[in-house]
């Protein structure tokens, strides 16, 4: 994806009290971040943070991570939360590829992808975030009854992330190819940006929800 950089993004992120500052050294300690104990939601490429945000709104008892390795996206959700912020949602601007240095085993008890990268061409699958790859760190984070919930507009990318669900000894709990026209997967539904804008092109939204 071609992103156009933003003049002080890196410098709002770096400083923003709403984003959690990378941690080398050891997992975050998400109780004293959060100042509680409630249960951990994690959105892997959050994007401007429309869905998270509205999520936390909703579910106060839910303490909610978004992860977006972009500064130049990250500041539009920083933004958002300078206008309205809320206690139960903290960014990080961080590639996913090194979750497990963030989160401690156990530590997630969902997991929510939505319109990830579709990294098209072969060389590249490890870097969906639905490879076999990713799916191996997910496993490693998640909680015991942890779950993966992933939604595209990208019939290929769907296919290939059954695949690798199958590949990995994970369970398939519930799949839809129209989302939108499946009254039960779309009760409460949250529309991200990307689902609004495809959708609104007449895309069909694939959804599916795994765990191990
Ligand atoms: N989830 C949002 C939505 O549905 O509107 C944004 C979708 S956008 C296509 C995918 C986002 O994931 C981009 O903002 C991209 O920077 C982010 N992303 C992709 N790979 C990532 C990774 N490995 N770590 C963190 N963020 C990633």
């Amino acid at each position: 994806m071609r992103l156009r950089k933003i003049k002080g993004a890196d410098e709002a992120v770096a400083t923003s009290p709403y984003v959690i500052h990378e941690d080398l050294e050891a997992p975050n300690d998400w109780h004293k971040i959060f100042n509680n104990d409630h249960p951990l939601h994690v959105e892997i490429g959050m994007g401007k943070g429309r869905f998270l945000m509205e999520l936390a709104k909703t579910n106060p008892q839910i303490n909610y991570i978004g992860i977006e390795r972009y500064t130049s996206v990250l500041i539009k959700a920083i933004k958002k939360m300078e206008a309205a912020p809320l206690p139960n949602l903290y960014f990080m601007c961080v590639d996913a590829a090194n979750l497990e240095q963030f989160f401690a085993p156990g530590d997630v008890m969902r997991i929510y992808l939505n319109f990830s990268d579709p990294w098209p061409k072969d060389r590249h699958a490890r870097r969906r975030l639905t490879s076999v790859e990713y799916l191996k760190r997910y496993d490693t984070i998640l909680s015991p009854s942890g779950q993966l919930e992933f939604k595209t507009d990208n019939e290929s990318l769907f296919d290939f992330s059954l695949e690798s669900i199958k590949e990995a000894g994970w369970k398939l709990l519930a799949c839809t190819r129209n989302l939108h026209q499946d009254p039960k997967m779309n009760l409460g539904n949250i529309m991200t940006e990307y689902e609004e804008k495809f959708s609104a092109q007449g895309n069909p939204i694939y959804k599916l929800i795994a765990a191990r």
